[in-house]
């Protein structure tokens, strides 16, 4: 039996070791591998495991070049494993390089730092220092000459050679070269500040500091708001042209045509529109709830919620909210164990036709379209939703911080009807929600681990070309939510996050375009 993981999920990103899958894992892997053996009563490992899982995220980018895992050597499962490892305290790091052989034990890592950025940098160093060959993945670190420039074009097909100058001890040039690694169209370098000719030929002065080359000898420095890892990398993940591998080309947004039977409409990407609101709780108790002919128990009380909270904050129509009323009424009455949907189903359908009562039967897609039938729309309108409805009750000075998020939380777990989805969901509300204590804390604990499921989720089959899944909102869209710490690592400035969530998901600024 496979010993359950203990301090990671399989929402990390990181792999969970288990003796079935420990060979397939780190023996002749194209990729390097980093591997956590830790035990779940060790004190240093608990308060270790949120460093590692935040590292997961930061460095997801570079998996095809070195993966993260762990393996918990308290559960008995996974002693020998362990053991042959010769693994004695916890928690200990090892490095399997790329091509491992079957009695390797790995280089372990000691006195390995505890905070994100050393132990890029470590991992850094330990691709630079890789033995040949190399996961094959991996593009070149070290610094490039004015040569090796000026000949770039002839053996590379890309659009972009981008450039990071740099001094010698700064990690930046290659942290961008390792974000970069999944997209196509573009190439990164770094070039040292002591490479004389091509800093002068390029008239730079800042270091660090990124310029684009061309083709046919032209060059153009890239603008962002701070000259740090990650205002690069998104940056040059979004130039035009530049396409993650795999991922068919997005195409601008007027230009997008039909994939889907339905006419596009055209939105705006940066507005919310109450046609996605109303076509996500038809979705939800119309089709997801319908799926239960018999409500009762744990899903009797998430319906019971999530009207609650519905019928309090949903900013709609008049005619919704009436509908929205009288179900909430009509639900608290039930006080028995369990209601058929059949007897929900009048009451949303407004059998008893009461007038201005109503909830529109249409899904109309707007700023949750996708470019085919198969993205977006629904699990995009769920997040719009909850997002709202926080946002809503900040905006009402409503007391109770968790009430949203619960009802939340109670009907993802009993009807989401992506069961993998509601299950990565949970195991983050079972991590963390508990933390929120207030309005506000709730509004940016969704926003958090919407980001979360994004930075899973980018470049996932899933994922719509054409609305690549990002770190929300981008600078482009809000350039102050966005700031570093001290060491230049980027961090979120979350009191104008809230301001822009708050804007962003205003009641007043909800688009009617669309609706019947
Ligand atoms: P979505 O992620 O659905 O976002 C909708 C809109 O919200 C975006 O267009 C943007 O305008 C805005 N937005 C984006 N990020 C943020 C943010 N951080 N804060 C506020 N607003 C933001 N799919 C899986 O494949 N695996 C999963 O495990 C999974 N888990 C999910 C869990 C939940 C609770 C939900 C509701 C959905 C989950 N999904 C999962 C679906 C997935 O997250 C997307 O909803 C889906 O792929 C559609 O993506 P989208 O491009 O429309 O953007």
């Amino acid at each position: 039996l496979a010993a359950e993981a203990v301090l990671y999920t399989a929402s990390d990103q990181i792999i969970l070791l288990t003796p079935e899958n420990v060979d397939s894992v780190l023996v002749n892997s194209s990729a390097a591998v980093v591997v956590e053996f830790y035990a779940s009563w060790c004190g240093h490992c608990i308060a270790f495991s949120p460093v590692y899982k935040k590292l997961a995220r930061n460095i997801k980018e570079w998996k095809p070049a070195v993966d993260l895992a762990a393996i918990d050597c308290a559960a008995e499962a996974n002693r020998k494993v362990c053991m042959s490892y010769s693994i004695r305290g916890y928690p200990t790091i090892k490095f399997f390089p790329a091509y491992s052989k079957p009695e390797s034990t790995g280089e372990s890592i000691t006195g390995f730092p505890r905070d994100v950025q050393g132990l890029r940098h470590t991992i850094i160093d330990k691709l630079e220092n890789h033995k040949e060959p190399g996961p094959p993945a991996c593009p070149p670190l070290e610094p490039v000459s004015q040569a090796e420039v000026d000949s770039f074009f002839e053996t590379n097909n890309v659009q972009y050679l981008a450039m990071i100058f740099e001094e010698a001890n700064s990690f930046i040039g290659r942290e961008v070269i390792l974000d970069l690694l999944q997209f196509e169209n573009i190439a990164v370098r770094r070039v040292l500040n002591t490479e004389e000719s091509l800093v002068t030929k390029l008239g730079v002065t800042e270091f660090p500091s990124c310029y684009l080359y061309y083709p046919g000898n032209n060059f153009t420095r890239l603008i962002v708001n701070i000259e740090a890892r990650t205002f690069y990398s998104f940056a040059l993940q979004g130039l035009p042209g530049v396409v993650r591998s795999g991922k068919t080309p997005p195409v601008p947004p007027d230009v997008i045509t039909n994939n889907t039977k339905e006419p596009w409409r055209p939105f705006s990407s940066s507005r919310v529109y109450m046609a996605d609101l109303e076509s996500t709780l038809h979705y939800s108790l119309r089709v997801e709830v319908a799926a239960h002919t018999v409500i009762k128990g744990e899903k009797l009380i998430s319906l019971k919620k999530y009207i609650a909270v519905l019928a309090k904050h949903f900013p709609g129509r008049t005619m919704v909210m009436n509908l929205l009323t009288s179900a909430n009424s009509w639900l608290q009455n039930q006080t028995g164990e369990e209601i058929s949907y059949e007897a929900f189903q009048e009451i949303l359908d407004n059998s008893g036709q009461s007038p201005d009562t109503a909830l529109p039967e249409a899904e109309t897609w707007v700023g949750c379209q996708g470019s085919q039938p198969h993205f977006r729309r629904y699990p995009c309108g769920v997040w719009t939703l909850f997002h709202v409805l926080t946002v809503q009750a900040l905006t009402t000075r409503d007391t109770d911080p968790k009430e949203v998020l619960s009802a939340m939380r109670n009907y993802i777990h009993s009807f989401f009807g992506c069961r993998y989805c509601a299950e990565h969901f949970e195991n983050m509300a079972r991590e963390s929600v508990e933390e929120v204590n207030t309005v506000s804390s709730a509004v940016l604990w969704l926003w958090s681990r919407h980001n979360r499921v994004n930075n899973r989720l980018a470049g996932a089959l899933s994922e719509d070309p054409n609305f690549p899944k990002i770190q929300w909102p981008s600078p482009e869209m809000c350039s102050a939510c966005h700031t570093v710490t001290q060491n230049g690592d980027h961090k979120w400035n979350d009191n104008q996050v809230l301001l822009y969530l708050q804007s962003y998901f205003f009641f007043d600024k909800i688009l009617s375009d669309y609706l019947e």
